[in-house]
C-alpha cells in the first residue's frame, strides 16, 4: 500500500503549469503605480479645501490635535476618491492584540426614499467607529457587561483602497480602544509611546539650538524574513495548517550548509510572486525596496525602505497580508513562523530603529561636525542606558511560543539583550567611560574636550557588522534583531521608544538643570556622560554571541537571560516596568496586566494546539506507517524462516528496532497527551510554565521517535512530505 498523497503531491507540482504574468510594470510603471490607491497628501491637497487640508496636515506633521468640525469634509473627499477608484465599502481596519489586523466592513449605501439610495460617509462614520467586536481577547479590560470598543480614526496613517478581483473597499487605519479609553490594539499604545520620545527628545535639541522642530518621529525599517513553500505539500501537513510550523520531520540530507541559497538566484515562480506583492504593495504605498534569498532553502526576505514607526507599523501589517495573501495565486503557501523547519534557520524581522526630527535630521546619524557628534552621543549614550537598564522589556516585547524556537539557537541573537556598537564608537564609548573627563587617548588622540574639534567624525558607514548581536549599531540607527518573523513590530518599538523617551528624560533634566546654573552645555554633557556610561556599559559586547563564554560572561555582569517566553512575561508586571509606563501614559497599570494575561493565554494555547496536533499526527499518520512497515519486515523475515534460511541478524535487528521505536512513540505520545489533557492549578503563569515543562518537552520526546522512524521506514508509506521534499522541489 504506497503512500498516495505525497506521491500526488509532488506530481502536481512537477506538472502543473502557473501562470505567473500578473503583472506589467510596462503598462504601469512603478513610478506611476506608487501610492495610487492612498488618499495622499497630494491627493489630499487636491481635494481639500485648503484651510481643510491645512488642519488635517498640521495634525499629521506636528501632532496637533484634530479639530472635529473638519471631519465631514474630509469624509466626503475620501468617499468621492474612493468611488471613482470603484470602492463600494469602507472599514476601520485596527490592530487587536491578536497581533493580527481586523476589519468589519460597511457599505456607502444609505437608503433614501423609498426604492432609493444615497451614498453616504459622514465625519462621524470617518472620526469613529463601533465594531463591537467583543470577541477579541481583552485580557479582562472588556467584561461582557462593558464590552462596546471603539475605532478611532488615525488621520496619521492615511487611508487606502484595498481591491479584491469583485471589488474594493476604503481601508481607514483606526486605534481601537473600550468606552473607558484603554487600549485594546497595539496602535494606540505605538502612538503614546512615539508621543513620550518626542516630548523628550525635543528638549535635547533644543537644548542644541534647534528650536524649529515641532516633533521627532521614531522611524522603523523592518526586514521580514518568511518561507516559501508549494501549497501541495502544505495541504499534506497537519501541523503546518494548524500550527504554522512542522512538529515533525528529519533533516534533509543537505541543509543550508553549502550556503548556496543566500542571495542565490531567486526561482522563476518565487520572484513572479515577489513582483505581484511588491506591485500591490507599491499601489498602498508602502516602499519595499530590497528582495533576495534567505540563508535557509525556501527562505526569502524583503525590506522596505523606513518611515514613521506608526505608518512603517501599518505597513508592515499589509505587507505580512499580502505576503500571506497573494502566495496562493502562484500555488504557494507563505510561512511567517518563526521556526517553520527544525534545524535549518528560522525567521526574524530585523527591526531597524532610530530617531528624526521632523525636518528629516536623523538623530542617530552622527553626522559630519562636532557638535552633530556630541548630539549623536548623547542619544546614543540614552539608548544604551535605556537597553541596559530595560532590558527585561526588551526581551518580553519579543517574548512568544514560536520565537522560544528561535532566541537563543546558534542562529538567531540570543535571548540576552545586548549591544553592538561596532568597533570604533565602542572605543570612543570606553575612553569617555574610563577616563571620566575627555582627555586625549593615547592610540588615538581625539579627544581633549568633548565637542571642540575633538571628536573623531564617527563611522557612517560602521564597517563592521556583527550578526549574532540582538542589539547592533549600524552607522545610523539600531537594529533589534530579535523581534519574529510573524510578530506586529507595534509591540517591540512601543517598548524602545519608551525606555528610551525615559533615558533622554533623565539627561535633559540633568543638562536643563546645568544650563540653568549657567554651565556650559559641552561641559555640562562632559560630566553627565562617563557616568552614565559607566554604569550602563555591562550592556555592550563586541564578541560573538552564539558562544558559551558569552553566556557564561553576560551572568557575570549581571546580564538578565530570559531564555523563554514563561521566563520573560513576568517582566512585564514588575514594579519598575508599571513605573515606567505610566509615568509616560503608554500603558496603564490595568493595560500592562491585560496585556500580561493576553500574552500568558496565548502562550498555553499555542503550545496546547501544538500539542494535540502532534498526538493525532503520530497517532493516526505516523504510527500506522510504522505498524505497516513492521509488518512488511516481519513478513519478510518469517518467509525467510517459511523458506528454511536464517534470516540474518541485521534484519532481525531491524525489526527489534522497529519495534521498539514504535513503542516508544507511543509511550511518548501517551505521555504528551496526558500533559495536554492535564488541568493545570494555579496561576496563569503557572499554566504557562506548565505548558513549557510538560507539553512542550513532551512533544521534543515525541518527535524525536517520530523522526527517527522517519529514517526507518520505507519511503513509499511515509506519510507526510518530507523536509527534503517540502524545501527543494518548487
Ligand atoms: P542593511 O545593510 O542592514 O540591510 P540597509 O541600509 O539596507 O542596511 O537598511 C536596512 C533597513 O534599515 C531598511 O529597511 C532601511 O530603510 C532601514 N533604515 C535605514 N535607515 C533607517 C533609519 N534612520 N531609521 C530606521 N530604519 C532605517
Ligand atoms: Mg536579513
Amino acid at each position: 500500500m504506497s503512500n498516495s498523497m505525497r506521491q500526488a503531491a509532488i506530481a502536481a507540482i512537477v506538472s502543473t503549469k502557473h501562470k505567473l504574468d500578473h503583472i506589467n510594470f510596462k503598462d504601469g510603471h512603478i513610478k506611476e503605480l506608487f501610492g495610487q490607491d492612498v488618499f495622499s497628501e497630494p491627493v489630499q491637497r487636491e481635494r481639500l479645501p485648503k484651510p481643510v487640508f491645512k488642519a488635517l496636515q498640521k495634525t499629521i506633521k506636528q501632532g496637533a490635535t484634530l479639530d472635529p468640525a473638519i471631519a465631514d469634509a474630509v469624509a466626503t473627499a475620501m468617499k468621492d476618491w474612493a468611488i471613482e477608484k470603484g470602492a463600494t465599502h469602507f472599514t476601520h481596519m485596527f490592530q487587536p492584540m491578536t497581533g493580527l489586523t481586523a476589519e468589519k466592513h460597511d457599505s456607502f449605501l444609505q437608503p433614501s426614499e423609498p426604492g432609493q439610495a444615497l451614498l453616504e460617509f459622514s465625519g462621524k462614520e470617518l472620526v469613529r467607529g463601533e465594531p463591537d467586536a467583543s470577541s477579541f481577547p481583552s485580557g479582562g479590560i472588556r467584561a461582557t457587561f462593558e464590552a462596546r470598543g471603539y475605532t478611532a480614526w488615525d488621520p496619521t496613517s492615511p487611508a487606502f483602497i484595498m481591491e479584491n478581483p469583485n471589488g474594493a473597499t476604503l481601508v481607514i487605519p483606526t486605534a481601537f480602544v473600550s468606552w473607558t479609553g484603554e487600549a485594546l490594539d497595539k496602535k494606540t499604545p505605538l502612538l503614546r509611546s512615539m508621543e513620550a520620545l518626542s516630548k523628550q527628545a525635543l528638549r535635547i535639541i533644543k537644548l542644541f539650538g534647534n528650536h524649529d522642530a515641532k516633533k521627532v518621529f521614531t522611524t522603523v525599517g523592518p526586514e521580514q524574513e518568511y518561507f516559501l513553500i508549494d501549497k501541495n505539500f502544505y495541504f499534506g501537513r497537519l501541523d503546518l495548517q494548524a500550527t504554522g510550523r512542522t512538529l515533525f520531520g528529519c533533516p534533509p540530507p543537505k541543509g543550508q550548509e553549502m550556503e548556496d541559497q543566500y542571495f542565490g538566484a531567486i526561482p522563476e515562480r518565487v520572484l513572479a510572486y515577489m513582483a505581484d506583492v511588491e506591485s500591490q504593495l507599491f499601489q498602498l504605498g508602502v516602499p519595499i525596496k530590497t528582495r533576495h534569498n534567505e540563508v535557509a532553502p525556501s527562505q526569502y526576505e524583503l525590506a522596505p525602505i523606513f518611515e514613521d514607526s506608526n505608518l512603517g507599523t501599518d505597513h508592515q501589517m499589509l505587507t505580512m497580508e499580502l505576503l500571506r495573501r497573494t502566495a496562493t495565486k502562484y500555488g504557494l503557501v507563505c510561512l511567517l513562523h518563526e521556526k517553520p523547519f527544525a534545524g535549518i534557520n528560522g525567521s526574524g524581522k530585523h527591526n531597524n530603529w532610530s530617531m528624526s526630527t521632523d525636518a528629516g535630521e536623523n538623530l542617530l546619524d552622527p553626522g559630519d561636525t562636532p557638535e552633530h557628534n556630541v548630539q549623536f552621543l548623547v542619544f546614543c549614550t540614552a539608548v544604551i542606558r535605556a537597553v541596559n537598564k530595560y532590558a527585561k522589556l526588551l526581551r518580553v516585547s519579543v517574548a512568544s511560543a514560536a520565537n522560544d524556537h528561535r532566541l537563543g539557537a546558534n542562529e538567531a541573537p540570543p535571548a540576552i539583550i545586548s549591544i553592538f556598537l561596532g568597533d570604533q564608537l565602542q572605543e570612543i564609548v570606553d575612553h569617555l567611560a574610563d577616563s571620566g573627563s575627555a582627555k586625549s587617548t593615547k592610540s588615538r588622540g581625539f579627544m581633549d574636550e568633548i565637542g571642540v574639534n575633538v571628536l573623531p567624525r564617527l563611522p557612517k558607514d560602521a564597517g563592521d557588522r556583527n550578526r549574532t548581536s540582538p542589539f547592533a549599531f549600524t552607522g545610523n540607527k539600531f537594529e533589534f534583531r530579535a523581534v519574529g518573523s510573524s510578530f506586529s513590530i507595534a509591540g517591540a518599538n512601543t517598548v524602545l521608544n519608551t525606555i528610551v523617551a525615559e533615558s533622554i528624560d533623565v539627561i535633559a533634566t540633568n543638562l536643563e538643570k546645568a544650563r540653568a546654573e549657567g554651565k556650559d552645555l559641552t561641559k555640562a554633557i562632559g560630566d553627565l556622560l562617563p557616568g552614565l556610561l559607566k554604569e550602563n556599559r555591562r550592556v555592550l559586547f563586541l564578541g560573538d554571541n552564539y558562544t558559551a563564554e558569552w553566556h557564561a560572561e553576560a551572568e557575570k555582569r549581571g546580564l538578565p537571560n530570559l531564555r523563554n517566553t514563561p521566563e520573560a512575561l513576568p517582566a512585564i508586571l514588575e514594579k519598575e516596568s508599571i513605573e515606567l509606563f505610566t509615568k509616560y501614559k503608554v500603558y496603564s497599570e490595568r493595560e500592562l496586566n491585560s496585556r500580561f494575561t493576553i500574552l500568558c493565554e496565548s502562550y498555553v494555547k499555542t503550545v496546547s494546539i501544538e500539542g494535540r496536533c502532534a498526538v493525532v499526527m503520530a497517532t493516526t499518520m505516523i504510527l500506522p506507517a510504522a505498524l505497516r512497515y513492521q509488518t512488511e519486515v516481519a513478513q519478510s523475515v518469517q518467509a525467510l524462516t517459511l523458506a528454511g534460511v536464517k534470516a540474518p541478524a541485521r534484519q532481525t535487528a531491524l525489526l527489534k528496532k522497529l519495534t521498539e521505536t514504535i513503542d516508544s512513540l507511543q509511550e511518548t505520545t501517551e505521555k504528551l497527551d496526558h500533559a495536554v489533557n492535564h488541568e493545570a492549578k494555579g496561576s496563569l503563569l503557572d499554566h504557562a510554565k506548565y505548558a513549557r515543562d510538560h507539553v512542550v518537552t513532551a512533544l521534543v520526546e515525541v518527535r524525536k521517535h517520530a523522526d527517527a522512524l522517519e529514517t526507518m521506514v520505507a519511503d513509499d508509506l511515509w506519510p507526510l512530505p518530507t523536509y527534503r521534499e517540502m524545501l527543494f522541489i518548487k
